[in-house]
């Protein structure tokens, strides 16, 4: 009687856990971790996997936007400057970002949170703004 306890009519199985630790257990089928730390564990690797192949890009835009930053406080804003000013520290005009068309003018910006930049057709120059919020 007491060995049937164990048995697999109460729809328990022997299993395996899934993050990888090899620890056995009794559960239910659909129960695939120890426990909810080792579930998590499983997530937060995913998690962070996911967010390795974006890291190149952020940094990227964390340098542009330390970039656009500095020609702030140097009081360059509005004004057109070389790009190359820029981009031989790591600017890159073309990082993802939305863009802007003034309705007056027609003129397309690409914009970078509160910073609006225009490249000039010759692709020499680049004018910055400061948006508003
Ligand atoms: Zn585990």
């Amino acid at each position: 009687m007491e060995s049937n306890m164990m048995s697999e009519d109460n729809g328990l199985h022997f299993k395996v856990c899934a993050c990888g630790c090899e620890t056995s257990f009794m559960g239910r089928s659909n129960r695939k971790f120890l426990n909810t730390r080792h579930k998590s564990k499983v997530n937060n690797q995913i998690r962070s996997n996911r967010r390795k192949v974006l890291v190149p890009t952020f940094e990227k835009m964390e340098l542009c936007y330390r970039l656009l930053q500095k020609i702030k406080e140097e009081g360059k804003l509005k004004v057109w400057i070389p790009i190359s000013d820029l981009t031989r520290k790591g600017f890159d005009p073309n990082i993802p970002t939305t863009r802007l068309k003034d309705k007056k003018t027609g003129t397309e910006y690409m914009v970078l949170l509160n910073f609006a930049y225009r490249v000039s057709d010759e692709g020499t120059q680049i004018i910055i703004l400061e948006l508003n919020n």
